[in-house]
Protein backbone atom coordinates (compact mmCIF):
# COMPACT_ATOMS: atom_id res chain seq x y z
CA UNK A 1 0.00 0.00 0.00
CA UNK A 2 1.11 3.46 -0.58
CA UNK A 3 0.19 6.71 0.33
CA UNK A 4 -0.68 8.30 -3.43
CA UNK A 5 -2.30 4.65 -4.15
CA UNK A 6 -6.02 3.74 -2.95
CA UNK A 7 -6.87 -0.08 -3.37
CA UNK A 8 -10.23 -0.75 -3.53
CA UNK A 9 -11.71 -4.94 -2.85
CA UNK A 10 -14.49 -6.29 -4.02
CA UNK A 11 -15.64 -9.54 -3.17
CA UNK A 12 -18.35 -12.15 -3.48
CA UNK A 13 -19.47 -15.23 -4.66
CA UNK A 14 -20.79 -16.15 -8.75
CA UNK A 15 -22.92 -13.18 -10.45
CA UNK A 16 -23.13 -10.71 -7.09
CA UNK A 17 -23.11 -8.54 -9.62
CA UNK A 18 -19.18 -7.46 -7.99
CA UNK A 19 -18.30 -6.97 -11.74
CA UNK A 20 -20.77 -4.62 -12.65
CA UNK A 21 -20.43 -2.58 -9.47
CA UNK A 22 -16.74 -2.78 -9.67
CA UNK A 23 -16.23 -1.66 -12.77
CA UNK A 24 -18.66 1.11 -12.72
CA UNK A 25 -16.47 1.91 -8.99
CA UNK A 26 -12.95 2.10 -10.94
CA UNK A 27 -14.41 4.89 -13.28
CA UNK A 28 -16.17 6.71 -10.59
CA UNK A 29 -13.13 7.08 -8.55
CA UNK A 30 -10.98 7.65 -11.47
CA UNK A 31 -9.05 3.92 -11.12
CA UNK A 32 -7.66 1.22 -12.93
CA UNK A 33 -10.21 -1.96 -12.99
CA UNK A 34 -9.15 -5.89 -12.86
CA UNK A 35 -11.55 -9.00 -13.25
CA UNK A 36 -9.13 -11.01 -11.69
CA UNK A 37 -11.74 -14.27 -12.10
CA UNK A 38 -11.22 -13.29 -15.90
CA UNK A 39 -7.19 -14.13 -14.75
CA UNK A 40 -8.42 -17.83 -13.81
CA UNK A 41 -10.61 -18.13 -16.70
CA UNK A 42 -7.68 -17.27 -18.93
CA UNK A 43 -5.54 -19.81 -17.45
CA UNK A 44 -8.24 -22.61 -17.74
CA UNK A 45 -8.90 -21.74 -20.98
CA UNK A 46 -5.28 -22.09 -22.06
CA UNK A 47 -5.35 -25.25 -20.35
CA UNK A 48 -8.43 -26.59 -22.07
CA UNK A 49 -6.93 -25.46 -25.62
CA UNK A 50 -3.94 -27.45 -24.97
CA UNK A 51 -5.01 -30.10 -23.43
CA UNK A 52 -3.19 -29.76 -19.73
CA UNK A 53 -5.33 -31.79 -17.38
CA UNK A 54 -6.54 -29.24 -15.08
CA UNK A 55 -5.53 -30.72 -12.07
CA UNK A 56 -1.79 -31.21 -13.43
CA UNK A 57 -0.93 -28.43 -10.91
CA UNK A 58 2.68 -27.84 -12.05
CA UNK A 59 1.39 -27.39 -15.76
CA UNK A 60 -1.12 -25.46 -15.47
CA UNK A 61 0.64 -22.93 -12.87
CA UNK A 62 3.03 -22.47 -15.97
CA UNK A 63 0.11 -21.35 -18.07
CA UNK A 64 -1.14 -19.28 -16.06
CA UNK A 65 1.95 -17.41 -15.49
CA UNK A 66 3.14 -17.20 -19.26
CA UNK A 67 -0.53 -16.87 -21.14
CA UNK A 68 -0.79 -13.79 -23.51
CA UNK A 69 -3.03 -10.69 -22.18
CA UNK A 70 -5.08 -10.96 -25.78
CA UNK A 71 -6.90 -13.77 -23.80
CA UNK A 72 -8.32 -11.91 -21.55
CA UNK A 73 -10.47 -10.37 -24.47
CA UNK A 74 -11.19 -14.16 -25.49
CA UNK A 75 -15.35 -13.74 -25.66
CA UNK A 76 -14.92 -17.67 -24.83
CA UNK A 77 -13.76 -16.71 -21.27
CA UNK A 78 -17.70 -16.08 -20.46
CA UNK A 79 -19.05 -19.42 -21.39
CA UNK A 80 -20.10 -22.09 -18.66
CA UNK A 81 -17.38 -24.54 -18.89
CA UNK A 82 -14.58 -22.08 -18.63
CA UNK A 83 -16.36 -20.95 -15.36
CA UNK A 84 -16.51 -24.35 -14.25
CA UNK A 85 -12.89 -25.21 -15.54
CA UNK A 86 -11.79 -21.70 -13.53
CA UNK A 87 -13.41 -22.85 -10.28
CA UNK A 88 -11.55 -26.43 -10.34
CA UNK A 89 -7.84 -24.56 -11.10
CA UNK A 90 -8.59 -22.20 -8.76
CA UNK A 91 -8.20 -24.52 -6.00
CA UNK A 92 -4.33 -25.22 -6.67
CA UNK A 93 -1.93 -23.43 -4.66
CA UNK A 94 0.21 -23.12 -7.24
CA UNK A 95 -1.97 -21.74 -9.76
CA UNK A 96 -3.00 -19.13 -7.39
CA UNK A 97 0.53 -17.40 -6.71
CA UNK A 98 1.39 -17.25 -10.32
CA UNK A 99 -1.11 -15.10 -10.68
CA UNK A 100 -0.37 -13.00 -7.27
CA UNK A 101 1.83 -11.03 -8.53
CA UNK A 102 0.62 -9.33 -11.34
CA UNK A 103 -3.07 -8.77 -9.41
CA UNK A 104 -0.97 -6.88 -6.66
CA UNK A 105 1.06 -4.89 -9.34
CA UNK A 106 -1.81 -3.26 -10.73
CA UNK A 107 -3.33 -3.12 -7.07
CA UNK A 108 -0.64 -0.95 -5.76
CA UNK A 109 -0.44 1.16 -9.00
CA UNK A 110 -0.93 4.57 -8.60
CA UNK A 111 -3.26 6.05 -8.55
CA UNK A 112 -4.83 2.43 -7.67
CA UNK A 113 -7.31 0.10 -8.53
CA UNK A 114 -10.39 -1.52 -7.60
CA UNK A 115 -9.94 -5.61 -8.03
CA UNK A 116 -12.58 -8.01 -7.89
CA UNK A 117 -12.33 -11.60 -6.91
CA UNK A 118 -12.99 -14.09 -4.24
CA UNK A 119 -9.49 -13.36 -1.83
CA UNK A 120 -8.66 -9.87 -3.08
CA UNK A 121 -9.33 -8.66 0.71
CA UNK A 122 -8.22 -11.96 2.41
CA UNK A 123 -5.27 -12.66 0.57
CA UNK A 124 -4.22 -10.19 -2.75
CA UNK A 125 -4.44 -6.92 -0.97
CA UNK A 126 -5.16 -7.76 2.97
CA UNK A 127 -4.26 -3.70 3.50
CA UNK A 128 -6.62 -2.69 1.01
CA UNK A 129 -7.97 0.95 1.82
CA UNK A 130 -11.32 -0.23 2.00
CA UNK A 131 -12.98 -3.97 1.38
CA UNK A 132 -16.63 -4.48 0.22
CA UNK A 133 -18.21 -8.45 -0.02
CA UNK A 134 -20.58 -8.33 -2.46
CA UNK A 135 -23.70 -10.59 -2.20
CA UNK A 136 -26.94 -11.39 -3.26
CA UNK A 137 -29.59 -14.93 -2.98
CA UNK A 138 -28.91 -17.87 -5.08
CA UNK A 139 -32.48 -17.61 -6.58
CA UNK A 140 -31.49 -13.70 -7.81
CA UNK A 141 -27.85 -14.78 -8.90
CA UNK A 142 -28.93 -17.35 -11.19
CA UNK A 143 -31.70 -15.22 -12.72
CA UNK A 144 -29.14 -12.64 -13.12
CA UNK A 145 -26.76 -15.35 -14.67
CA UNK A 146 -29.33 -16.73 -16.89
CA UNK A 147 -30.42 -13.43 -18.57
CA UNK A 148 -26.85 -13.48 -19.68
CA UNK A 149 -26.30 -16.59 -20.65
CA UNK A 150 -29.51 -16.95 -22.48
CA UNK A 151 -28.74 -14.03 -24.81
CA UNK A 152 -25.48 -16.07 -26.26
CA UNK A 153 -27.30 -20.34 -25.75
CA UNK A 154 -31.05 -20.01 -25.45
CA UNK A 155 -30.81 -24.13 -24.59
CA UNK A 156 -29.47 -23.04 -21.28
CA UNK A 157 -32.02 -23.20 -18.24
CA UNK A 158 -32.66 -21.16 -15.29
CA UNK A 159 -32.18 -24.71 -13.08
CA UNK A 160 -28.56 -25.21 -15.27
CA UNK A 161 -27.53 -22.02 -14.27
CA UNK A 162 -28.43 -22.56 -10.50
CA UNK A 163 -26.89 -25.73 -10.24
CA UNK A 164 -23.34 -24.53 -11.83
CA UNK A 165 -23.75 -21.49 -9.13
CA UNK A 166 -24.01 -24.05 -6.24
CA UNK A 167 -21.33 -25.82 -7.26
CA UNK A 168 -19.08 -23.38 -8.12
CA UNK A 169 -19.86 -21.07 -4.61
CA UNK A 170 -19.47 -24.79 -2.62
CA UNK A 171 -16.06 -25.45 -4.37
CA UNK A 172 -14.78 -21.72 -3.58
CA UNK A 173 -16.09 -21.68 -0.28
CA UNK A 174 -15.07 -24.80 0.97
CA UNK A 175 -11.46 -25.12 -1.10
CA UNK A 176 -8.10 -25.28 1.27
CA UNK A 177 -6.58 -21.92 -0.88
CA UNK A 178 -7.60 -18.53 -0.04
CA UNK A 179 -10.89 -19.71 0.17
CA UNK A 180 -13.98 -17.65 -1.07
CA UNK A 181 -14.20 -15.44 2.40
CA UNK A 182 -15.67 -11.86 3.71
CA UNK A 183 -12.61 -10.38 5.59
CA UNK A 184 -13.41 -9.32 8.75
CA UNK A 185 -13.24 -5.58 7.92
CA UNK A 186 -15.24 -6.18 4.64
CA UNK A 187 -18.49 -4.30 4.33
CA UNK A 188 -21.36 -6.31 3.51
CA UNK A 189 -23.78 -5.21 0.74
CA UNK A 190 -26.73 -7.28 -0.36
CA UNK A 191 -27.66 -6.82 -3.98
CA UNK A 192 -30.75 -9.11 -3.62
CA UNK A 193 -33.32 -6.62 -3.92
CA UNK A 194 -31.25 -3.39 -5.49
CA UNK A 195 -30.99 -2.49 -8.97
CA UNK A 196 -27.59 -1.55 -10.28
CA UNK A 197 -27.97 1.95 -9.48
CA UNK A 198 -28.99 1.45 -6.06
CA UNK A 199 -26.41 -0.98 -5.40
CA UNK A 200 -23.90 1.51 -7.10
CA UNK A 201 -25.05 4.60 -4.66
CA UNK A 202 -24.70 2.44 -2.06
CA UNK A 203 -21.48 1.34 -2.75
CA UNK A 204 -20.23 5.04 -3.38
CA UNK A 205 -21.53 6.53 -0.08
CA UNK A 206 -19.99 3.25 1.98
CA UNK A 207 -16.81 3.97 0.34
CA UNK A 208 -16.91 7.57 0.59
CA UNK A 209 -17.65 7.49 4.38
CA UNK A 210 -14.44 4.36 5.26
CA UNK A 211 -12.51 7.29 3.15
CA UNK A 212 -13.79 9.76 5.56
CA UNK A 213 -12.91 7.94 8.78
CA UNK A 214 -9.42 7.53 7.70
CA UNK A 215 -8.42 10.97 6.89
O1 LIG B 1 -15.52 -14.27 -10.95
P1 LIG B 1 -15.57 -15.39 -11.95
O2 LIG B 1 -16.83 -16.18 -11.91
O3 LIG B 1 -15.21 -14.95 -13.32
O4 LIG B 1 -14.37 -16.37 -11.49
C1 LIG B 1 -14.17 -17.65 -12.07
C2 LIG B 1 -13.62 -18.57 -11.01
O5 LIG B 1 -12.29 -18.14 -10.67
C3 LIG B 1 -14.38 -18.58 -9.67
O6 LIG B 1 -15.39 -19.56 -9.63
C4 LIG B 1 -13.31 -18.85 -8.65
O7 LIG B 1 -13.15 -20.23 -8.45
C5 LIG B 1 -12.04 -18.33 -9.30
N1 LIG B 1 -11.57 -17.09 -8.68
C6 LIG B 1 -10.81 -17.19 -7.53
N2 LIG B 1 -10.25 -16.09 -6.97
C7 LIG B 1 -10.45 -14.88 -7.52
C8 LIG B 1 -11.25 -14.75 -8.68
C9 LIG B 1 -11.82 -15.88 -9.23
O8 LIG B 1 -10.64 -18.28 -6.99
N3 LIG B 1 -9.87 -13.81 -6.95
Amino acid sequence: MSDNCLTIAVDGPAASGKGTLSRRLARHFGLAYLDTGSLYRAAALKALDNNVALDDEAAVAALAETFEAELLDDPRLRERGVGEAASRIAGLTEVRNALLTFQRKVAYSAPGAVLDGRDIGTVVCPDAQVKLFVTASVDERARRRHKEMAEKDPMVTLTDIKADILRRDARDSSRDAAPLLQATDAHLLDTTNLDIETAMNAAVSLINSVLAEKR
